[in-house]
């Protein structure tokens, strides 16, 4: 079982590594390492049985110098304070890979989705809505899914915002439905983006991903779509899990059929002609690609010994501890960043915004072509960075990156008292 690091101060090691790469002030560098503002509520919400119910959110604003605060809002049980921080940061440094002109924003609430109903889950993600009101808006900060939440939870967010505000704003948030003004392509975008960087990444260690093997955590909305689309480039999906537990077939797994099983059934542990095992076993599967797409350290320094896999994409955030980090770049194992792997989603969110601007919709096909287009630029910068700078491992030239645009825009912008 992985170790608890505390994911804010993940964050905060993976940017003072970085940092020694970069020509940056320390004072400067101070301010990259913490959240501008970040608002705690305690939302009062009245269950069916009429009961009143405390539940605890956060939303973090970390960094606004390149555009508006952009980040998903999480329901787990196990949010925090740090755990909402440290997201909101990983989301300023992000959108600044894939150069979006976006800051970085996140938000949590403590709960577990699955012991209340519809009614009860509405009346929260509206209380939550109201306190978020003053905060959020276009040109101000704009949520979105992450884990728990979907295209539901930001219909009601949209519908709450704009019945408050007596307007109609559908870029106030992405990942909405269709009809509610979302966009092609953004269900599928987290996937696809670690599809293109894994593809990305064979390419460049002259390997073909259609001969992998592949193992994938978690088969949520990031780990079940990027199985699909690595399944369909003719890799060997040979291993997934969800929160039950996992499922191993050597001859490979058809991807979207275990998806039908998730689906239907809950889980991916009752597809049938398959073997089962645990997270951990799945973890240190002997694989060409491992994709943690659960959640935050899913691999700490113990485990990372035992990894055998020769790349991973890292389609959750925040997966491997620093000191799973340090293990794995002394293995020669090339980790391709959640900064950049999963960064699929905001940026068909900003297409989805820059939609809504406009009053316009793309086609799906537009939508996805200048997502590969933005990746694989990226992808390519980062490995530039990598190669000039000779760096250990390809978070820190993802960061170092990242960094020099976010310290940019700060610095053209001046100060202010
Ligand atoms: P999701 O709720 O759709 O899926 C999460 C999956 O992880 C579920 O299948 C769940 O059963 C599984 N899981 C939970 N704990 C587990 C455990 N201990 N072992 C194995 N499986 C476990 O969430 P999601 O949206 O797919 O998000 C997953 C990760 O991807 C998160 O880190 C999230 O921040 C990140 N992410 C998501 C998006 C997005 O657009 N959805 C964008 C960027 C990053």
């Amino acid at each position: 079982m992985a170790d608890q690091a505390n994911p804010f101060e993940s964050l905060q090691a993976q940017i003072d590594v970085a940092a020694e790469h970069v020509d940056v002030r320390p004072d400067i560098l101070q301010r990259l390492k913490h959240p501008e503002r970040v608002l705690e509520t305690t939302l009062s919400v009245e269950l069916d049985d009429g009961s009143i119910e405390l539940f605890q959110a956060f939303r973090s604003q970390f960094n606004g110098d390149r555009g508006p605060y952009k980040g998903g809002i999480r329901y787990h049980p196990g949010v925090t304070r740090d755990e909402v921080k440290a997201l909101s940061g990983w989301m300023a440094y992000k959108c600044a890979i894939v150069d979006i002109p976006y800051g970085g924003g996140k938000g949590g609430i403590v709960v577990d989705p699955k012991q209340y109903s519809e009614s009860e889950l509405e009346r929260l993600t509206r209380s939550f809505a109201a306190e978020l009101r003053p905060l959020i808006g276009e040109d101000r900060d704009i949520p979105a899914p992450d884990v728990n939440t979907g295209q539901r939870e930001m219909n009601w967010i949209k519908d709450t915002y704009e019945t408050l505000e007596g307007t109609t704003a559908p870029g106030v948030i992405t990942g909405k439905a269709l009809d509610s003004g979302g966009s092609e392509g953004r269900v599928e975008a987290t996937g696809r983006s670690t599809m293109l960087t894994a593809r990305e990444a064979f390419e460049w260690l002259g390997r073909d991903i259609a001969d992998a093997t592949v193992a994938v955590q978690g088969y949520g909305n990031a780990g079940s779509i990027a199985a699909r689309l690595i399944d369909e480039l003719g890799a060997d999906i040979v291993a997934v899990s969800d929160s039950s537990g996992g499922i191993y077939d050597p001859e490979g797994l058809d991807a979207a059929a275990v998806a039908e099983t998730k689906q239907e059934t809950g889980s991916v542990v009752e597809h049938s002609a398959a073997e089962r095992l645990s997270n951990d076993e799945l973890l240190t599967l002997d694989v060409d690609l491992l994709i943690p797409a659960a959640l935050e350290n899913a691999i700490d320094k113990s485990l990372a010994e035992d990894v055998r896999a020769d790349v991973i994409a890292e389609a959750a955030n925040g997966p491997l501890t620093p000191g799973a980090d340090r293990v794995l770049a002394e293995t020669d194992t090339y980790v391709i960043p959640d900064i950049l792997a999963n960064a699929g989603g905001v940026t068909v969110s900003y297409f989805e915004w820059v939609q809504n601007r406009q009053r316009f919709s793309w086609t799906e096909t537009r939508v996805n072509e200048e997502l590969e287009r933005v990746i694989v630029e990226a992808f390519d910068g980062l490995v530039e960075a990598y190669e000039q700078n000779d760096l250990q491992t390809l978070r820190t030239a993802a960061y170092v990156v990242a960094i020099e645009r976010v310290v940019d825009a700060y610095m053209q912008g001046g100060n202010w008292p």
